[in-house]
């Protein structure tokens, strides 16, 4: 593989000898209009008929019963750990692959994160390595179940759909469901993607998307929450909204509450956005058809599982080792054109470098080896 011939191919493909980012937005729908008409309205803020919209598209579109835009998706998996009840001391089971916000959001909570190890094809948390460490730590008692180390309550799990492929969510909920440990997907990657045809973020007892800058579509800034169950909803939507009791005037908290609700501005980019969401789907589908002519018969370019649509968020390779990936990361980046290393294990981090974890041998193997690739699209 070589990284100079890889880079003109990008310059050619992206038509430009600029930077080339790893994932920026496209805007060519009724963004500009949506905005000016939120302006128009002075209703730019946490009140306003965008923020119903979307949430209303939202849910028809993964055909869940509720959803609840929030500022961002951190703050989404935050309220959604606070809802299923995980509190302070408690242990969640989650991946170390993946973005720091997984872990950030079960440490706000004062909680510890465990690490399991994932899989190779999904890049989510495996299956079968939560079954075997469930049966070595787990105790099941009347009111949850318990990690036989650390004598602490395990209140939830959190696997990830790693740059939009499906985690084998199937199983997961399956094991979950014997020990009582309820599911949060972080869905935050994932919008559009399917586990056979059903939506990623309509599994899990609640989920949560991410609509970052560097995102599948974009809020600026936001995130929601999805669930099928209402309670949880209405619990969600008061923990994001100062946990203010309904009244005409009066100002009673009964909880300690947040500021998260997402700012109507910011949902009337997100759903101009969504209307546009096929011809991105299309235009990023047809990417990494050209990815995958570039890479005919080379066994680098990563595909998604099988049984699963994936939303093609972000495109990478698998590269032989740490070596070759330091040196392509060096050569591409010198070019202009971004490239990234997948993260760095969240257990590798100073705030995580205590928390529990199996042998991580498949996390190590694609640490080492997974380079994404630019995969904005194309319109
Ligand atoms: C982007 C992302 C988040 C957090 O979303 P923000 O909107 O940036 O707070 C959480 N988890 C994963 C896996 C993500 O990629």
């Amino acid at each position: 593989m070589n990284p100079q011939i890889f880079s003109q191919f990008i310059q050619e493909t992206f038509k430009t000898k600029e930077l080339i980012p790893l994932h920026e937005p496209v805007f060519n729908g009724n963004e500009k209009q949506y905005i000016e008409e939120t302006i128009d309205s002075t209703f730019v803020s946490s009140v306003g008929p965008f923020v119903n919209r979307f949430e209303e598209a939202i849910t028809r579109f993964l055909k869940v019963k509720k959803s609840i835009a929030l500022v961002n998706g951190t703050a989404g998996l935050h309220v959604c750990l606070k809802v299923i009840g995980v509190k302070e001391s408690d242990e969640v089971l989650t991946q170390a692959l993946s973005f720091v916000a997984t872990s950030n959001a079960i440490a706000y909570c004062g909680a510890k994160p465990v690490y399991i190890d994932v899989d190779l094809d999904t890049m989510g948390m495996s299956p079968k390595h939560l079954k075997t460490f469930l049966e070595n730590y787990g105790e099941i008692r009347e009111n949850g179940t318990y990690n036989k180390k650390t004598k602490k309550k395990i209140s939830a799990c959190v696997p990830m759909h790693t740059f939009g492929f499906m985690s084998r969510i199937d199983e997961i909920i399956k094991i979950c469901d014997l020990w009582k440990i309820p599911v949060i997907e972080d869905a935050a990657e994932a919008l559009g993607s399917c586990f056979k045809k059903q939506s990623a973020g309509s599994f899990g007892r609640m989920s949560v998307f991410s609509f970052n800058g560097n995102k599948i579509i974009t809020a600026g800034g936001g995130g929601i929450i999805c669930t099928n169950n209402v309670q949880f909803a209405e619990k969600a939507k008061f923990l994001s909204t100062t946990a203010k009791d309904p009244h005409k005037w009066e100002y009673f908290h009964s909880d300690l509450g947040f500021n998260y609700r997402m700012p109507n501005l910011n949902a009337a980019l997100v759903l101009a956005q969504l209307e546009m969401f096929n011809n991105i789907l299309e235009s990023k589908k047809s990417l990494f058809l050209t990815y995958n002519d570039y890479f005919k018969g080379k066994n680098l370019l990563v595909k998604p599982p099988k049984e699963t649509t994936w939303n093609y968020w972000l495109m990478s390779i698998r590269l032989s080792n740490l070596e070759e990936r330091n040196e392509f990361l060096y050569q591409t980046n010198n070019l202009k054109i971004m490239t990234r290393p997948i993260w760095k294990l969240l257990c590798r981090l100073p705030m995580y470098s205590n928390c529990q974890r199996d042998d991580q041998k498949n996390a190590r193997f694609l640490e080492e080896r997974i380079v994404n690739i630019p995969s904005s699209a194309r319109i």
